[in-house]
């Protein structure tokens, strides 16, 4: 069967991951463009990477906590709309359990580093490149230029750390972006640096030649494949209990036969 929709015209990190993870969720997610209904811990993510992207982008001397609280009330605006709150059945103690953990993240963040003292290559930088062939797009954080003029990916987390044997997946779609900043700027990151806002964490990782071939390599694989699935006119469905878990099309796989783990 052929698909009505088309192929996207890139592969970003995130959708990668869902392909990795379960080329059917690829399906459903980018090709078909079934909306994933926000979860609580979707929206607090976004709401918080909003409040430090306009933090960043103030001049280095503004980046104050105080600053940084004024951004709240706007992230109200541009991240919980009518969908968000109906998709997470937001009440007035969701919204003011949101704005404690909130707030909380700030004080904590502020702890772990000095903003003002932050030196950018970008704040929410978009990366297009095609590498061998393989069109590549996503959005970074931040690309931080560090004391010894190294670039160092910066990444903010507000899920759990992972726990201390935290594999390669960590650090994947980071490295990544760092085969994407190489490819479109011309020069290696060295440093992948992942922030646990709600912790206090941050864990790193060097960056070298030979893990940014590696995830450009599996990204050029994965684009092969998804090529040959759209082809084909359908995407393998491989479930496990860590990907369907929290994956929001496991009714409709369940109505396809799809043995989805409970
Ligand atoms: S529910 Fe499981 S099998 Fe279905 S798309 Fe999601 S991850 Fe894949």
């Amino acid at each position: 069967m052929a698909f009505e929709d088309p192929l996207p015209k890139s592969l970003s990190p995130s959708r990668l991951q869902d392909f990795q993870s379960c080329p059917r969720k690829y399906q459903h997610a980018s090709i078909e463009r079934i909306p994933q209904p926000a979860s609580y811990a979707s929206a607090k993510g976004r709401f918080v990477h909003f409040i430090f992207e306009q933090l960043h982008q103030l001049p280095p001397a503004e980046r104050t906590i105080d600053r940084t609280r004024e951004f709240v009330a706007p992230a109200i605006d541009a991240v919980l709309s009518d969908d968000v709150r109906s998709d997470i059945g937001m009440d007035d103690a969701m919204l003011a359990k949101l704005l404690k953990e909130t707030g909380s993240i700030i004080t904590t963040y502020f702890e772990m580093e000095d903003p003002r003292t932050i030196n950018h290559e970008g704040v929410e930088l978009r990366l297009g490149v095609n590498i061998d062939g393989t069109p590549l797009f996503g959005i970074l954080d931040r690309l931080d230029r560090d004391e010894d003029g190294q670039l160092v990916i910066v990444d903010y987390k507000t899920g759990a750390l992972p726990n201390r044997d935290y594999d390669t997946s960590t650090f994947a779609n980071a490295e990544l972006y760092a085969a994407l900043c190489e490819a479109k700027l011309g020069e290696q990151p060295k440093k992948i640096r992942l922030l646990y806002v709600a912790q206090g964490e941050a864990i790193e990782r060097n960056v070298t030649e030979v893990i940014i071939k590696a995830r450009a390599q599996a990204a050029t694989n994965a684009w092969q494949r998804i090529n040959r699935y759209y082809e084909d006119g359908e995407f393998p469905a491989t479930p496990s209990r860590s990907s369907c878990r929290f994956c929001a099309y496991r009714e409709i796989c369940k109505a396809d036969g799809v043995p989805v783990p409970a």
